[in-house]
């Protein structure tokens, strides 16, 4: 739900940095934190030397004037730093090293390795025409006001000076591309070109400067939007009479898995796990409905069979929704229900750095969620942190109505526990104490996730609203949509899953409405893996739990637990694991583990 936590699909590059002045590839001293410490800091840089596009997206603004062009020779510029990057991790020891540190270099060995994986052989630069939307990066820059406007607008300026050959460059790469992603390029582009007109002339009319170098930019601007237009009707155009199919594929979907997830467990093993619970899910509605059905039906007979019966209550119980004009207000009311409930039942420490703003949804964001968390990023540690409301105080009074019936009275706290409180929100803070941008730059999305959904499931397990059976229901209901993301996800992309079939596991299996259910199955024709990233960072996060707590004995605490796991920060939780269920004892550097 957080588009800063997807791992960035396709790194391209301009030139090769060496991340060391006198040509090295790294410490002579196996041991040597410092060194260590060194070498990640300027890793960094380097990489964001090589991808100005994608340092932009997260906050480092230093190559905002430049653009790497997407041709063979670049290509293999950033293999050969990653390669590079292997090499010279291989000179220090990771088990020498302090725990953040081991992390770290576990983090960036992944990392490279994905690299090496995507040129190699993901290719997604020859299939997949959204790798070429550059607009995101764009707008960051007219956006966000990290510099002066006039400096900001000129490095707007010098970036779209590449883009000619930029877009001659992606041409020649594309072959075969797949169908699906062809179209979401063209709409996302189409959709996205305001930047170079409107947006731009109006930041322009701001800032100062000179009416003649004013209309020298606005005629870049202009022929830019003209370069997109162009690469977008090529697209249109181009003959595709062999497109690469959406599905991955079992090889490339396991590869992926491995690079993104990062689990113990294999597609196959938590496909496996997410079936086993889509079943224990089942048979726990199917006794709450029952539970239920005199309260809501008195005598009226029930439905034979169980997935009807759970969805004739869950209909009922929907119907329980706030008014179109108190969505905003009763979202902030929540938040300071879950707070509250979060300190008297003494879950975790609450002690954000920055304050929750709860806002109504800038016009960007329209349309994609009902509420969403934005950190600051990486690199804006002071930053605010927002909880973006869907603005739905003008909609059409059906299409608001089908809409609270989603987020009724139960659902609505649920997704504020997921975003906000003990979610998004919180291990945002706690991952925010550490000063350091590497951790956050490369996210686990599995441990972000996962830890909102298991966030969920802490509050039911608390008795949150008394644990009403209607309660626990509506959260089956939620929780079944992170199980089938799963079993969507494999069953597409590895076992040929149709169209079909799929809508049928998301509206019958898992209650979903129609609408909901095929923008599910567009997210997955247009993206892998991601879907994963809700069950596999439970399940890990839940087996972590269980094995802790049965280490921990008597001195076991959910507090403890919670905390200590947070500390880590966003890394994947294999690497937490490694740490918490290590045998206590004290590290020899003294680096403070956050
Ligand atoms: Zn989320």
């Amino acid at each position: 739900m957080i588009k800063k936590y997807i791992i960035p699909a396709l790194i391209l590059c301009i030139t090769i940095a060496s991340c060391k002045k006198d040509g090295s590839v790294g410490p002579q001293s196996a041991h040597d934190d410092a060194a260590f410490t060194l070498y990640k800091n300027n890793f960094l840089e380097g990489l964001w030397k090589l991808e100005p596009d994608e340092a932009t997206l997260e906050g480092f603004h230093k190559f905002d004037s430049l653009l790497t062009i997407p041709n063979d020779k670049n290509r293999e510029k950033l293999l050969y730093f990653a390669k590079l990057q292997i090499d010279s991790l291989s000179n220090y020891q990771a088990s020498s090293l302090t725990p953040v540190n081991k992390m770290d270099y576990q983090v960036i060995e992944n990392q490279m390795e994905y690299v090496e994986w995507q040129l190699q052989e993901l290719r997604a630069f020859e299939w997949d025409p959204t790798s070429y939307n550059l607009l995101g990066s764009f707008a960051r820059i007219l956006n966000e006001p990290y510099a002066p406007l006039v400096k900001r607008l000129h490095n707007f300026y010098d970036r779209m000076g590449f883009l000619p050959e930029y877009y001659k460059e992606a041409e020649k790469s594309i072959h075969n591309p797949v169908k699906e992603l062809t179209a979401l390029a063209i709409d996302q582009m189409q959709n996205g070109l305001n930047i170079f007109g409107k947006e731009f002339a109006d930041s322009l009319k701001k800032s100062g400067i000179t009416a003649s170098e004013q209309k020298q930019m606005l005629d870049r601007a202009a022929a830019s939007a003209e370069t997109i237009k162009a690469f977008t009707s090529w697209l249109q155009n181009l003959k595709n009479d062999h497109p690469r199919s959406f599905r991955l594929g079992k090889e490339l979907y396991d590869a992926k898995f491995k690079y993104e997830i990062q689990s113990d467990m294999t597609p196959q093993q938590l496909y496996d796990a997410a079936v086993e619970r889509k079943k224990h899910l089942h048979a726990e509605m199917d006794a709450l409905s029952k539970q239920l059905w005199p309260k809501y039906f008195g005598n009226s007979p029930m439905p034979g069979d169980t997935l009807g019966l759970i969805a004739r209550v869950i209909d009922t119980i929907s119907a329980a929704h706030v008014k179109q004009s108190d969505f905003q207000k009763t979202v902030e009311g929540t938040i300071s229900k879950l707070t509250a409930f979060v300190k008297s039942k003494n879950l975790m420490a609450f002690n954000p750095s920055s304050p929750l703003i709860v806002r109504r949804e800038p016009g960007y964001m329209e349309g994609i969620a009902a509420a969403s968390f934005s950190p600051p990023g990486p690199y804006d540690k002071n930053g605010n942190c927002y909880f973006n409301v869907a603005n739905i105080g003008g909609w059409p009074a059906d299409k608001a109505k089908s809409f609270l019936r989603e987020y009724n009275n139960y659902t609505l706290q649920i997704l504020c526990m997921h975003e906000a409180v003990p979610g998004h929100y919180l291990q945002y803070s706690y991952a925010a104490q550490s000063p350091d941008p590497l951790k956050s730059v490369f996210a686990s999305a599995a441990t972000v996730e996962g830890w909102a959904v298991y966030g969920e499931q802490l509050m039911i397990d608390s008795g949150y609203e008394k644990n009403t059976p209607e309660m626990k229901l509506m959260w089956y209901k939620w929780h079944l949509r992170s199980v089938c993301n799963t079993i969507l996800d494999f069953g597409v992309h590895e076992q040929n899953m149709s169209r079909q079939d799929a809508m049928k596991l998301l509206t019958r299996e898992a209650f979903q409405q129609t609408a909901e259910a095929e923008d599910k199955w567009k997210r997955v024709t247009e993206t892998s893996v991601q879907l994963d990233s809700y069950f596999a960072g439970y399940k890990e996060i839940m087996n972590l739990r269980d094995a802790y707590k049965k280490q921990a004995g008597d001195k076991y605490s959910l507090k403890d637990f919670n905390e200590k796991f947070l500390s880590y920060g966003s890394v994947p939780v294999r690497y937490i694991r490694d740490v918490m269920m290590a045998q206590p004892k004290k590290p020899a550097g003294g680096d403070t583990v956050h």
